[in-house]
């Protein structure tokens, strides 16, 4: 079947197409996976920072409730004091150290007893602050020191940086948390780094204490969104697979589908396969050539010479009908206009159209096209409409006729007698010519009804002074019966086959 046959071309295009549908909803899905990951990373990350404020904010509530139980003692004499002084860091789980100051001179603490250094309320962050990598009793261990200051008083708490790591360490896992203070931030390995904090590579999110001045980061480390997503989505990923199957697969059927006749045809229009045949139409009387009624083929590259109810029901539907017949004609026209002024009288060339044809104007272009080819005068251009497909009366069909008649286009209805045009259809569309199908002819001498009916069809076509054309005529008999009963014209086997443009040019020369 002509009209299965696939080229090359659109096979790889169509498994192109087929597997873009399968892909596009799984990088889709994908995409949609990808983000969704860093969202619930992200919603994780701002969770843990917010867990570890709060854990910084207990820390340092304790380590300042100590500061404010010692700061009234400030001023006293350190042999007094020192007691008090440690009483705080053992009742107290976070402080380590604790020291009072008189006029910026810390001059006792809770492990020295009377001590002498200065201190310099700029070294703490909002006074309060300091993020120090050691001291000189532990260097290289980080420790937060607690500042609360009222007038000469002072007191310094410090709260062990063992804890704060411990914290950055414990809450989040597999999240990576960092605490600022000040110009200096720690790590959960207990280093102090000096410095703006580093953006995380994922899910980066920073979240300050509103009631210390420390801030704390979280992130994931490089890669985590797609480890995310491999440990979470399996199931989805297969979901997905599953999904992209299935659409590649409606892809591939839908395009099998529209990769039907009307692609064919078009493909077949456009590498000029549809070529016109000639079959020759006889005067009754003298059995002479009067015309010829042009009948496409397709010369298809596989399956050789196609004949045309196989292919035009498909051209009809896709509407593809129209440009094929306008490349017959140019083909009939370039064939036939360099013969024509050897024509003795106007030589009547068939065209089949369909109603499809009569939607608009452009049949009227074609037609003069068509016309301007030849010798003035040397051809008659018969359009041939078959009985048993109507031609809806419309404002747009008559103005067509009434267009087509001025140009001096004929019209013929095919087939006639298989169909119900009325009187009133014929007379509407200035019908030129009945062509009595050959369904009546092959009865002659076979069946008297069909035989009556023909004699009907001649009678009506006389009153209405109508020209008639015999299809099928095959024997003496039927030609020797339609001539005498007054047939204008005869066309079949019996003159002549349906040939190509050559053969008919040949034989035109021998008539
Ligand atoms: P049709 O318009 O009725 O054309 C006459 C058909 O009868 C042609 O068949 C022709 O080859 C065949 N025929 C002619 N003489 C004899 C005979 O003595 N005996 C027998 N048995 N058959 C004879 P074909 O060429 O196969 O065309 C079939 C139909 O396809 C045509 O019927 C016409 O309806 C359609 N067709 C052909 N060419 C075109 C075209 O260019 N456009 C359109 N729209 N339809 C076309
Ligand atoms: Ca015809
Ligand atoms: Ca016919």
């Amino acid at each position: 079947m002509p009209l299965t046959v696939k080229t090359r071309r659109k096979r790889g295009t169509r498994i192109v197409v087929t597997v873009l549908s399968g892909l596009l909803p799984i990088l889709l899905g994908f995409f949609i996976l990808y983000w969704q990951a860093e969202r619930a990373l992200s919603q994780s990350t701002q969770l843990t920072a917010e867990e570890a404020i709060r854990q910084f904010e207990l820390m340092l509530d304790n380590t300042a409730q100590a500061a404010r139980e010692l700061l009234p003692l400030a001023g006293q004499s350190c042999n007094n004091v020192k007691l008090a002084l440690r009483e705080q860091v053992t009742r107290r789980p976070f402080v380590r150290s604790t020291n009072l100051v008189w006029a910026d001179n810390l001059y006792c603490s809770s492990l020295f007893g009377d001590y002498q250094e200065k201190v310099n309320a700029g070294d703490y962050t909002q006074g309060k602050l300091w993020l120090m990598n050691g001291n000189p009793v532990t260097p290289n261990t980080a420790l937060l020191v607690y500042r609360l200051s009222e007038g000469q008083q002072g007191a310094l708490t410090t709260l062990d940086g063992y804890h704060l790591s411990n914290v950055l360490r414990l809450i989040g896992r597999k999240t990576v948390l960092l605490l600022q203070v000040g110009p200096d931030w720690l790590s959960a390995d207990g280093k102090v780094h000096e410095g703006a904090l580093p953006t995380l590579p994922v899910a980066d999110s920073k979240m300050m204490s509103s009631r210390y001045a420390f801030t704390v980061a979280a992130g994931f480390p490089e890669g985590e969104t797609w480890r995310y997503m491999s440990s979470e989505y399996p199931p989805l990923f297969s979901l997905l697979i599953f999904f992209g199957a299935v659409s590649g697969l409606i892809g591939h059927v839908l395009q099998k589908r529209s990769s039907s006749p009307s692609h064919e045809l078009q493909r077949a229009l456009e590498a000029a396969e549809f070529v016109p045949y000639f079959q020759p139409v006889v005067h009754g009387t003298n059995k002479k050539w009067s015309g010829t009624e042009v009948l496409m083929r397709w010369n298809h590259p596989k399956e050789g010479l196609v004949r045309p109810d196989l292919f035009i029901p498909f051209a009809e539907h896709s509407g593809l009908i129209v440009p094929m017949t306008r490349s017959l004609m140019q083909q009939t026209a370039q064939l036939l206009a360099p013969v024509s002024n050897s024509f003795e009288e106007p030589f009547h060339i068939g065209i089949n159209i369909t109603a499809s044809h009569c939607k608009d104007l452009e049949l009227v272009k074609d037609c003069r096209e068509f016309l301007g080819a030849f010798a003035p005068g040397s051809i008659h251009l018969v359009l041939e409409l078959t009985e048993r497909e109507l031609i809806e009366p419309t404002a747009i069909t008559l103005q067509l006729f009434e267009q087509l008649h001025a140009l001096g286009v004929m019209i013929a209805i095919d087939d006639f007698g298989t169909g119900h045009s009325s009187l009133g259809y014929l007379r509407q569309f200035n019908v030129d010519f009945l062509k009595i199908d050959q369904s009546f002819v092959a009865m002659i001498g076979a069946d008297a009804l069909s035989r009556h009916i023909l004699d009907s069809i001649i009678e009506l076509s006389a009153k209405l002074d109508l020209g008639i054309v015999a299809e099928g005529v095959e024997t003496e008999e039927q030609s020797a019966y339609l001539t005498a009963h007054g047939v204008n014209f005869l066309q079949g086997y019996l003159f002549g086959r349906p040939m190509p443009g050559a053969d008919f040019i040949d034989a035109l020369s021998h008539h």
